[in-house]
């Protein structure tokens, strides 16, 4: 059993191993023809429960090839062209290399002395990152697991920070007076986070947007004055830059103006719209990020990196003491001043994975202008898509893009009962996911069933968008005309 220890005996069992993996998921990525084969639960599970976890089958290559049923076959494809449900992006080759290597060698990025090197090249993507978003000299950040860890973290140091000697705050209050101000389409890990971080159940104030799903910033006025008129304390606004349905990007420049008339913390959740910080043409579309106090990105999203590549970014790093703890076995306090960096003095995990490792390769093999310029081409597509589907009849479309998603549902000529056409749009969905032709994603809007297109990649073509609305349309029509016929 040894064998199977990877060192410095094992090397060639190592090479041979992995290359027989990659063999099998490069042919695998070559030959996929549908991003998913539309198998069902119960078609899949007995295949699954069947195996017996303690009779090994002690062989590589038949493992795989039970993976090859279990697994290879039937996944979720984002690479193929019509995936095009969720923030899921196809990966880049470098980041993948990236990924062997970092789990090969596996550096902890907790203390230096388990990530000699690692630690560096993590923080000086962190700088690289901060630089980017203008946020100053003292600006600090880390590595997170993603966007909804790094919303925690931004918030927890939020709470923090709005305790001490804010107005609205004496010794003993509670963290019932706090308030999280964020756009009704912001992140539902917004309201995770304030739950865990022991807020009031109505800490989170919910603002209207506008017609392009911004938030509306005269509103957001009004609710700060009322907090405190009301002697709560307004703890953070959650500015949302690319909102996970619309794309739509809040007007930062008016949410930081309002955050220093209140003194309050201005988080930016760029966990979508982060790719634009990489962006050829589109950077100017985030201006106003630079004045955050913390921002969210998502490297996994839009940087098209392997889940998991994720970071929170602060503007002052002493906020990220909020996070620190030591501990004698492993990062005491002396370290600090023998100028030790331990990276687990600024993160809510311990052992923790070098994904910074796949970003720095992306970077030194393709540059950033590479990473923005694939971002760019989805933002572009997208706006092909929606000039598609504003100009045709079948569709409703919700927002012109400002990142790259489309919502829009099929509305038929002939029915006019919303419900019915709820149904419609569902029974497509559902249909086109059965059959594997593509995929996309649902989601509610005034509380109507609609569909979602999130093009993230630059190997969609606007004729695959097309093609995939004929499909939607098709399944939407057989839908109602079966419908027709169980009415008659
Ligand atoms: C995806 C997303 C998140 C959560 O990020 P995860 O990496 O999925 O945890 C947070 N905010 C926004 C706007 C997102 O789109």
């Amino acid at each position: 059993m040894r064998s199977h220890l990877l060192n410095d005996t094992t090397a060639e069992q190592y090479r041979r191993s992995v290359t027989e993996g990659i063999e099998r998921v490069a042919a695998k990525l070559a030959a996929t023809d549908r991003p998913f084969t539309g198998v069902t639960v119960d078609a899949l599970a007995p295949a699954i429960d069947a195996i017996d976890l303690d009779k090994p089958l002690l062989d590589t290559a038949a493992v795989l090839d039970e993976l090859e049923d279990v697994y290879l076959r039937d996944a979720i494809y984002f690479h193929h062209p019509r995936y095009l449900a969720h923030l899921n992006c196809p990966v880049v080759i470098p980041a993948v290399l990236g990924e062997a290597i970092l789990s090969a060698v596996n550096s902890s990025l907790d203390t230096w002395d388990q990530s000699a090197g690692g630690t560096l090249i993590e923080r000086k993507l962190i700088d690289w990152t901060t630089a980017r978003i203008g946020l100053g000299e003292n600006a600090d950040g880390v590595f997170t697991s993603g966007g909804t860890q790094s919303n925690l973290q931004a918030l927890l140091l939020a709470r923090e920070e709005a305790k001490p000697g804010r107005e609205g705050w004496e010794e003993g209050a509670s963290f019932a007076k706090l308030r999280i101000f964020a756009s009704e389409v912001s992140h539902f890990s917004v309201k995770k986070s304030a739950k865990l971080l022991g807020l009031g159940q109505d800490a989170v104030v919910s603002i209207p947007v506008d017609h392009d799903k911004r938030m509306q910033t005269v509103a957001l006025a009004h609710e700060l004055e009322r907090c405190r008129k009301d002697g709560l304390v307004p703890m953070a606004v959650v500015a949302t830059a690319g909102t996970t349905d619309f794309g739509s990007i809040d007007p930062l420049p008016e949410i930081a103006e309002l955050c220093e008339q209140f003194d309050t913390w201005m988080h930016v959740d760029a966990a979508y719209g982060c790719g634009l910080l990489a962006s050829v043409k589109y950077r100017g579309r985030i201006d106003g990020i630079e004045r955050a106090d913390s921002v969210t990105v998502d490297y996994h999203k839009s940087f098209f990196q392997p889940v998991s590549s994720s970071a929170v970014l602060v503007r002052d790093a002493s906020t990220l003491r909020h996070a620190t703890y030591h501990a004698e076995y492993l990062n005491p306090k002396r370290m600090v001043t023998e100028r030790i960096p331990n990276q687990v003095d600024k993160s809510l995990q311990t052992t923790r994975r070098f994904d910074a490792l796949k970003l720095w390769v992306t970077l030194r093999v393709m540059g950033a202008d590479g990473i923005g310029q694939l971002f760019d081409e989805v933002c572009d597509l997208a706006v092909e898509g929606w000039q598609l589907l504003a100009a045709d009849p079948r569709f409703d479309v919700v927002v012109e893009p400002t990142l790259s998603t489309l919502v829009f549902r099929y509305i038929p000529a002939a029915v006019t009962d919303p419900a019915e056409i709820d149904r419609a749009n569902l029974y497509a969905r559902k249909a086109l996911f059965a059959s594997g032709d593509a995929v996309v994603a649902g989601t509610k809007v005034g509380g109507r069933h609609y569909l979602k297109f999130t093009l993230l990649n630059p190997e969609t073509t606007a004729e695959d968008i097309a093609a995939v609305l004929d499909l939607i349309a098709g399944h939407a029509e057989q839908y109602l005309g079966e419908s027709l016929d169980r009415a008659s």
